[in-house]
C-alpha cells in the first residue's frame, strides 16, 4: 500500500467532504512521494471546487516540491498532483482574499518538518477566520506539540487578518526533526495553570471588547486579571474575536467565538462560555479541533519510527474520522477509536497504530 508509485484515488466528498481531504491528501503527497488523485473536490459545499484559499494550499504545494499539477484552477473539482523532491527554503504564499493562511500553513508544515534544512514561510490573507485554526491556536496549542514530536515550529504574528478585509501575515520557521519525528502520548491534561480570556476588536468601538469581557466574567466568575484585550496594530479589521485560552501542564487550549455585525457581545461571551463548558466537561486531553489536527503529525512519527502513539479527546468529530481515513490510505498506521466513560467525563482514546501493530 505504502508503494511511492501507487496512485491515491480519493473523493473528496466522502466523509467530512470540506477542504482538510485536500490539504491533508496533499501534505502526505508530498512526505511519500505518492501521486493523488482527488475527485468531487468539496462537491458538497454551497460553494464547490477549489475556493482561493484552497487553491492556495495547491500552489503552496507545487512550489515546495516542485510538483506536476492537473486542474489547480478556481471552482475545480478534479485536481491530479505529482509530487517531486520536497525543498526546504524561505517561501511567500499569499491568499490574495481574507480566506485563512493558517491552513496553507497545514499543507506545507508536514513535508517541511521532514526536510533536510530549516524553512521560513511568510503567509498572509486571514489569521483568525470561522472554521479554521486561529493563529493563536496554532501558537499556543499545536506548535508545542510539534515541538514535543521533535520537530521546530516557532510562529510569529505580524498583523491581525479578519474577515472581509484580510490583510493579516504570520511568519513561520520551521526545522525539521533531526532523527525524525517522535511518537508521544497525549493522554492527560495534567494540572491546570492558567486561564484567561482575550479580546481581539481592531477598528470596533472600545464597548464591544468590555462588554464581552464583563459578559464572560459574569459566566465564568473570572477576575480582571484574567480579561484582556489586545493591541490592535494601524489599519487592521474591522474584526472580533474572543479567545479563551486554559493551560494546562500538557497542553494548551484555545477556544474562539467570533463577533459579526447584528450579533451582540453577550452572545460572542455566551459561544466561547459553550466552548469552555464542553471541554470542560470531558477528561479527554486534546479538544475537537486540536484532535483533528494532532492525527496527520503523530501519524508521521508513527510511521517513521514504527512506535505507536496515543491521544484522548473530548470529541470524535466527523473532520477526524475523515482525516484519519486519508492518512491511512497513504501511510502505515492505523487509527484505533474507541469511547471511555468515567466519572471525571467521557472523552475518546486514540491509537496510532504502526501497520504492523
Ligand atoms: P475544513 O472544514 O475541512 O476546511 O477544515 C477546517 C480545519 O480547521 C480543521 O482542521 C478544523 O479542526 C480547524 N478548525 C476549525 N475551527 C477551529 C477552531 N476554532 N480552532 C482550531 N481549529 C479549528
Amino acid at each position: 500500500m505504502n508503494n511511492k508509485n501507487n496512485l491515491i484515488e480519493l473523493d473528496g466528498s466522502h466523509g467530512e467532504g470540506g477542504g482538510q481531504i485536500l490539504r491533508t491528501a496533499l501534505a502526505l503527497s508530498m512526505c511519500t512521494g505518492m501521486p493523488l488523485r482527488i475527485e468531487r473536490i468539496r462537491a458538497r459545499r454551497p460553494k464547490p471546487g477549489l475556493m482561493r484559499q484552497h487553491l492556495t494550499c495547491v500552489l503552496a504545494a507545487q512550489e515546495v516540491c516542485g510538483a506536476t499539477v492537473v486542474g489547480a484552477e478556481l471552482g475545480s473539482q478534479a485536481l491530479e498532483f505529482r509530487p517531486g523532491r520536497v525543498h526546504a527554503g524561505d517561501y511567500r504564499f499569499a491568499v490574495g482574499t481574507a480566506g485563512s493562511c493558517t491552513l496553507v500553513l497545514q499543507t506545507v508544515l508536514p513535508p517541511l518538518m521532514l526536510a533536510d534544512a530549516p524553512s521560513r514561510l511568510h503567509l498572509s490573507g486571514g489569521t483568525h477566520n470561522p472554521m479554521a485554526p486561529p493563529f493563536h491556536f496554532l501558537q499556543r496549542s499545536f506548535a508545542p506539540l510539534i515541538r514535543r514530536a521533535g520537530a521546530g515550529l516557532d510562529l510569529t504574528l505580524r498583523r491581525h487578518g479578519f474577515f472581509p478585509a484580510g490583510g493579516g501575515e504570520i511568519e513561520a520557521l520551521i526545522t525539521p526533526a533531526e532523527g525524525g519525528l517522535r511518537p508521544f502520548d497525549l493522554l492527560e491534561r495534567g494540572a491546570p495553570l492558567d486561564a484567561f480570556a482575550e479580546v481581539i476588536a481592531p477598528a470596533l468601538p472600545r464597548g464591544v471588547a468590555e462588554r464581552e469581557l464583563e459578559a464572560l466574567a459574569r459566566l465564568t466568575g473570572w477576575d480582571a486579571s484574567q480579561l484582556r484585550t489586545l493591541p490592535a496594530r494601524q489599519n487592521e479589521g474591522p474584526g472580533n474575536a474572543l479567545m479563551i485560552t486554559l493551560a494546562h501542564e500538557h497542553l494548551t487550549e484555545v477556544f474562539v467565538a467570533f463577533g459579526e455585525r447584528g450579533l451582540a457581545a453577550e452572545d460572542v461571551a455566551r459561544m466561547a462560555f459553550a466552548e469552555l463548558r464542553s471541554y470542560q466537561s470531558s477528561a479527554g486531553a486534546a479538544g475537537e479541533h486540536l484532535a483533528d489536527q494532532l492525527a496527520l503529525p503523530l501519524a508521521l512519527a508513527v510511521a517513521g519510527s514504527g512506535r505507536p502513539a496515543a491521544f484522548t479527546c473530548t470529541e470524535l468529530t466527523e473532520h477526524s474520522r475523515t482525516n484519519f481515513s486519508v492518512i491511512e490510505r497513504f501511510l502505515d498506521v492505523r487509527f484505533d477509536s474507541r469511547l471511555e466513560v468515567s466519572r471525571a467525563g467521557n472523552a475518546w482514546r486514540v491509537d496510532v497504530l504502526p501497520g504492523s501493530a
